[in-house]
């Protein structure tokens, strides 16, 4: 039997047919030459979905956190490994193809969603410790659940936030808050060198001692706009029980403020051991719920001595809490929402605190949360510790130093209809906080709302080395989106 006779016998040509055909119906549905970035791509781990596309997980690979903010790209590449997102990098500059990184899909304002081509790094997710245990290597598609879970049977973690689906990625390279921040500083603190596809499609290896100013920037300035990250490798910490406590107080406004004007004298105090999180929201009756929670790496004995310490300004509580247990099942516990992956339509706005807020400042956010008609959230997170420790131009995170705590802002509701109300209506709360607070804000929660000034909000005094290294290293502004770091002018 001859080759060809061979071939069309066993069905060959109909699979390159088939293949060529749908390559064909691509490039017209998209307009782009989908063959080019196939051909550089490995077809059996590299995974092109793309419009016209009727495979179902063109469409799971779309679900994204801010469903207000979740688009279908022409073209998303699954990449498994730094060369195939290098090839896709070349390809989308080449052929002038806007495109956006996808990590986690965790982007209040859908950072990592474009119209055009995502470049998703779920497809390099593996998680391996060091021998010693001391360091982990991670895909930069892994989310902050995996990497506990992961971590668990060594009694490590690294310090990241609370909700499980989160992507690494996204998270590290702008900051990441979780509760063993004040014990271990921020994700990005515990960043040893990371694995980077530059704008030239090149991979980088970034440390303190490779690229320096690279290094310097991805911690904290790193979302979306200075390369790709296709692995992290982090110190790990030796954390293994936790003391985990909870307190609860339903008040008047006016005894809720007193509440957190006691909390914030309290955290003045806090041992570095200790983290937490106050959360305000509008309770039955008119009253104001307040709920303090947090983990401690030191024990249960000196967390309740603590707690005796805020009763004693703030009152007794309704409600108050505490246990030891494995960090893993404390985070679990934190995550609170279960493996699934939540998709809802939000608005998320943020605030640094760096004096505390007066006695005006709290009743107006009381009052602001009272009469706001819907259930709007609003979440201190405590600095200070190890967070503070670190110089604030160490790294391009600026919000160290006196930074006290972290203000979120955060609304979600259930139909599309409802979105210009409830955006109004978070927008009136914070616009009522202004005369209080920085002006800074947490770039993990971006907001289009600050127009223009959002890159001094983000990143203060440390945006012209950032412009500057924005321009040394992306010239031509390959990554961008509508808060990356801008190119300074050179
Ligand atoms: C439910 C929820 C809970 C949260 N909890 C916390 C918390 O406890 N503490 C905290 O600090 N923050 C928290 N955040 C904020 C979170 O840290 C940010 O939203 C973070 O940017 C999400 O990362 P991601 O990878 O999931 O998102 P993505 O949307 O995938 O990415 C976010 C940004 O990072 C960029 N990016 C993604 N991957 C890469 C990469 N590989 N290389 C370069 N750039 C990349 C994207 O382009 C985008 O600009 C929370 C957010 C949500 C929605």
């Amino acid at each position: 039997m001859k080759r060809r006779e061979f071939l069309q016998a066993s069905g060959a040509f109909a699979v390159v047919g088939s293949s060529l055909f749908s390559i064909h119906k691509a490039e017209a549905e998209t307009g782009l030459p989908v063959a080019s970035l196939k051909a550089g791509l490995d077809p059996q781990r590299d995974l092109v979905l793309v419009a016209g596309d009727a495979s179902p997980s063109r469409f799971d690979y779309n679900t994204s956190f801010n469903k207000r903010r979740q688009i279908t790209p022409q073209v998303r590449v699954v990449a498994s490994s730094p060369q195939a997102v290098g090839h896709t990098v070349r390809w989308a500059a080449g052929n002038g193809v806007g495109f956006a990184i996808r990590s986690g899909g965790h982007s209040y304002e859908g950072f990592s969603q474009s119209a055009d081509l995502v470049i998703d790094v779920r497809g390099m997710a593996s998680i391996k410790l060091a021998a010693d245990k001391k360091s982990v290597a991670i895909g930069s598609g892994a989310s902050l659940g995996a990497v506990y879970a992961a971590l668990e049977p060594s009694a490590r973690a690294i310090p990241a936030g609370t909700c499980f689906p989160v992507g690494v990625a996204g998270h590290a390279l702008g900051g990441g808050f979780g509760l063993l921040a004040r014990p271990f500083g921020l994700a990005c603190d515990s960043v040893l060198a990371m694995e980077v596809v530059d704008a030239s499609g090149n991979v980088r290896n970034v440390s303190a001692q490779q690229d320096p100013d690279l290094f310097w920037a991805l911690r904290g300035g790193g979302n979306g706009s200075f390369g790709v990250v296709t692995k992290f490798n982090f110190r790990t910490s030796a954390v293994n029980r936790v003391a985990k406590f909870a307190t609860t107080w339903n008040r008047p406004a006016a005894q809720a403020a007193k509440i957190v004007l006691a909390w914030q004298d309290w955290l003045e105090a806090l041992p570095p051991a200790i983290t937490c999180t106050l959360h305000l929201t509008k309770a039955a009756a008119g009253s104001i719920k307040v709920h303090i929670a947090g983990l401690s790496v030191d024990t249960e004995s000196k967390v309740i001595t603590e707690l005796k310490r805020l009763q004693k300004s703030a009152g007794a509580a309704e409600m108050s809490s505490t246990s030891t247990l494995t960090f893993a099942r404390a985070a679990t516990i934190f995550n609170g929402g279960g493996p699934a992956y939540e998709s809802v339509l939000m608005k998320g706005k943020s605030d640094y605190i760096v004096e505390p807020l007066t006695g005006q400042g709290i009743s107006v956010l009381l009052d602001g949360l009272q009469k706001a008609p819907g259930e709007i959230a609003v979440l201190f997170d405590s600095y200070g510790g190890a967070i503070n420790q670190i110089a604030s131009d160490a790294t391009a995170f600026i919000h160290r130093g006196k930074t006290k705590y972290l203000v979120q802002y955060f609304l979600q509701w259930g139909s599309p209809g409802a979105t210009e109300t409830n955006l109004a209506m978070i927008r009136t709360l914070y616009a009522s906080m202004r005369p209080y607070v920085s002006g800074r804000c947490y770039v993990n929660y971006c907001d289009l709302d600050l127009g223009e000034g959002y890159a001094k909000a983000y990143w203060g005094d440390n945006l012209p080395r950032l412009m500057t290294i924005k321009a040394a290293f992306d010239p031509n502004n390959v990554f961008r989106h509508a808060q990356s770091v801008p190119r300074a002018i050179v």
